[in-house]
């Protein structure tokens, strides 16, 4: 933990050991927060905000650039922990860890560059102000899928407008998370800019979110631990940005290159072990070219996903992140083919030495699924891609719209105005058109529907961590 710019073991006494998926063996352990750690980080966070904020931005700029500088050259050290205590390939962990730096230099870019308006009122005697304030302490809870982009995607954005964070990572991948942190508070931070506090979401999650002196929530995860977040917040009126679950929708026309789209597609569905929150849960491929893409999509993903341990070479697909999480997808998949879809590829955990302690599973593809199975009405988190056939581009929309979800969405074609029907008509925070799902800095990044609310990424996330205060000046 990292509370008041002391690494320390926490006032608790006990250890989470953290274990590799591939393996089963103990990564290693890390000391387990109590609730009054997080009264202790919370009021750390609290007493630093005022110098904190105070602080020129050009100055929270430096320090920010420098921790970039940092973390650049601990990639190596940081993506491994991550592989390891994640699943991810070393190679996907690389760029992972990477991105954390990108994401510092990106907000400390915009940290000197906050301003106000001069607004002209009625009153000529009189004029109007608005100035951005930080919104205060942030509490912010990670997933256990990219806890790394994750957490960059909310610290970065908090330390440039001037606010102080407490960080709550998910407990089953803390360690990689808690080193970049130290590595990144070694730029310079001052003391309880910058806390971390490690255990569960029900002890640690919910005491940081009920928490008085929390002034926001950014939370990553699942649909249903955010409406609890959604409920506790509502005690203290505490802001919260939510970043929830998905079921992206994949529209395949007939006139799609469809050697590209079905490259997309399996990387939509196939990176991470499938376990990402923009990723192609569904594909919609029109009749035409229905038989063309399945055939190569199913071939790609026996082909070109090979499944093993994150630190072996040559390997694009890690286990499952824990035993439940397979248990679970498996479990979609098994009642869909059950009720009648068809396996094109996968549905099978690989055999051998190496995949006997691991949460491992083949990239699978299925058609034929029901339009009411788990597969098509839940998020799917792991490696299975569902592909329906549709009869046009109206029918795609409306499926795809079916969802409780909005994430993300793709839509592939050649031509411009059904690109364009699909952009204004799917109800997503995001529309990619012949392109794979790969989310921006600059670009804002948020769900709608029960996918969440609030911006992360892009100018946006930066407005979500101030608040607009008005201001009259009488000058009669
Ligand atoms: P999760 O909701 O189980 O846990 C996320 C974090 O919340 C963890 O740190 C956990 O300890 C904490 N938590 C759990 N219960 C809590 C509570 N009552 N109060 C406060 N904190 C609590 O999610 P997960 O299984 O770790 O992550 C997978 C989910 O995250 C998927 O649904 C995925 O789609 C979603 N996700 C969304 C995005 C996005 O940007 N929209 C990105 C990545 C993942």
């Amino acid at each position: 933990m990292l509370i008041g710019g002391e690494i320390g073991e926490g006032k608790g006494g006990k250890s989470i050991e953290v274990k590799n998926p591939a393996t089963a063996e103990i990564v290693d352990s890390i000391p387990r927060g109590t609730t009054a750690d997080v009264d202790a980080a919370v009021e750390a966070a609290r007493k630093a905000l005022p110098a904190w904020s105070a602080l020129p931005g050009t100055k929270r700029a430096q320090l920010m650039h420098a921790a970039a500088e940092k973390m650049k050259a601990a990639v190596p050290e940081i993506a491994k922990l991550l592989s390891q205590e994640q699943g991810k390939p070393l190679a996907h962990a690389v760029l992972e860890a990477s991105r954390v730096a990108e994401n510092l230099e990106y907000y400390a870019g915009l940290a000197d560059k906050i301003r106000g308006d001069y607004v002209p009122l009625d009153d000529p005697a009189k004029f109007g102000l608005t100035i951005r304030r930080p919104v205060g302490v942030v509490a912010a809870i990670t997933p256990w899928n990219f806890p790394l982009t994750l957490m960059a995607n909310k610290i970065c954005p908090a330390l440039a407008a001037g606010c102080t964070v407490v960080l709550k990572p998910a407990s089953t991948t803390p360690l990689a998370t808690q080193r970049a942190i130290e590595v990144i508070n070694s730029a310079g931070f001052p003391a309880g800019v910058l806390n971390t506090v490690h255990g569960s979401g029900a002890e640690i999650g919910d005491a940081l979110v009920s928490h008085k002196l929390v002034n926001k929530i950014a939370f990553t995860g699942q649909t249903e631990t955010g409406k609890r977040i959604m409920k506790l917040a509502s005690d203290n009126v505490t802001r919260v940005t939510l970043e929830l679950g998905g079921s992206d929708p994949m529209i395949v026309c007939d006139d799609a290159d469809i050697r590209r789209a079905t490259a997309a597609a399996a990387i939509g569905r196939f990176f991470n072990a499938g376990q990402a929150c923009l990723a192609v849960k569904r594909v919609y491929v029109f009749q035409g070219v229905a038989d063309e893409f399945m055939t190569k999509v199913a071939d790609r993903a026996s082909k070109e996903w090979k499944v093993g341990n994150g630190l072996a070479e040559g390997v694009k697909m890690g286990p499952l992140h824990s035993e439940s999480q397979r248990a679970e997808v498996e479990g979609q998949v098994a009642e869909a083919v059950t009720r009648g879809a068809k396996v094109l590829a996968g549905n099978k955990r690989p055999e051998g030495k190496d995949f006997e302690k691991g949460w491992f599973m083949e990239a699978t593809v299925l058609t034929d699924v029901p339009e009411d199975s788990r597969m098509a009405t839940e998020e799917v988190f792991g490696p299975a891609m569902p592909i329906f056939i549709v009869n046009d581009l109206d029918e795609a929309i409306e499926k795809a719209n079916r969802s409780v979800y909005g994430l993300g969405s793709s839509i592939w074609t050649r031509d411009l105005a059904k690109a364009r029907r699909a952009v204004e008509l799917i109800d997503a925070g995001y529309t990619w058109v012949n392109d794979i799902q790969v989310a921006y800095d600059q670009l804002p990044f948020g769900g709608a529907k029960q996918s969440g609310f609030g911006k992360e990424h892009g100018l946006e996330a930066l407005e979500g961590y101030m608040e607009k205060k008005s201001v009259v000046l009488a000058t009669g």
